[in-house]
């Protein structure tokens, strides 16, 4: 079963890519490329609705409020993110505590302050994002790159992730009117997995069909059954120095 290869109509689709947006043999960052693919789709589909319909299936909707700690005043601003970009600590993360922590109330202070309508002056603030609205597919971006004083780095963390989880982890610690109305469930479908280094590496994918229980491992035109035991070996960790790191997570909402 291993290893039988199918060339393939995605030619078309990559030659698009280069033609538009992409360096060939240069390393890409796969979330980039995903932001990229969804611009040119919003830009080159005639069809407006079906246009819409694609940009909807992952607008995630926030709203980033910004509090004078001063006059209490709170500018409220509606936003979209098409990944939820989480980072992650040089400990032991689960995706859980990483979405707590980018939704985090932070106080924004000293050269931080920010500008009040109100004092009309900058002021200590308190920066927050309220999630407002989950799409059909919400998608996660593990952010392993760092840069430290313009050397860039990769995090090997260990990032464990559920197959499935309800939305009642966005509302940990929040009260009852910062959470969702209701409560919706997501499954795993999809991981796009790094290997590497931040100046050489790799992309692969773990792919769940729709309705399947099955999960199947891609590289390249290389695709093979897998286990979900396989996609848990990419949370990363000490020992996974230079192997496999699930990088973006894709995460259907059950109907
Ligand atoms: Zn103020």
């Amino acid at each position: 079963m291993r290893g039988k290869s199918y060339p393939a109509p995605y030619k078309d689709f990559l030659n698009c890519l280069y033609r538009q947006a992409i360096q060939r043999w240069t390393e890409q960052d796969a979330d980039e490329i995903f932001h990229i693919i969804l611009s040119l789709s919003q830009k080159q589909i005639a069809d407006a609705v079906l246009a819409q319909e694609i940009s909807s299936l992952f607008e995630i909707k926030v709203e980033t409020q910004v509090g004078c700690l001063n006059c209490k005043f709170i500018q409220r601003m509606p936003n979209s993110l098409f990944s939820l970009p989480l980072a992650i600590c040089e400990r032991e993360n689960s995706l859980e505590n990483c979405i707590n922590s980018f939704f985090q109330l932070q106080k924004l202070v000293d050269s931080e302050k920010v500008y009040c309508d109100k004092c009309e002056k900058r002021q200590p603030s308190t920066y927050e994002l309220k999630l407002v609205s989950l799409p059909p597919i919400l998608c996660v971006h593990l952010k392993r790159f760092r840069n430290d004083n313009g050397y860039p780095r990769k995090l090997y963390n260990k990032v464990a992730f559920p197959e499935t989880f309800s939305t009642g982890i966005f509302s940990a610690g929040k009260s009852e009117a910062d959470c969702l109305r209701s409560d919706e469930h997501y499954s795993l479908y999809a991981v796009v997995v790094h290997k590497g280094t931040t100046v050489s590496g790799h992309y692969t994918a773990f792919i769940r069909p729709n309705q399947e229980k099955m999960w199947y491992y891609a590289d390249d035109s290389c695709v093979r059954p897998s286990t979900w035991a396989d996609v848990q070996g990419t949370y990363g960790g000490y020992r996974q120095h230079y192997g496999e790191t699930a990088y973006l997570l894709l995460y259907r909402k059950k109907s």
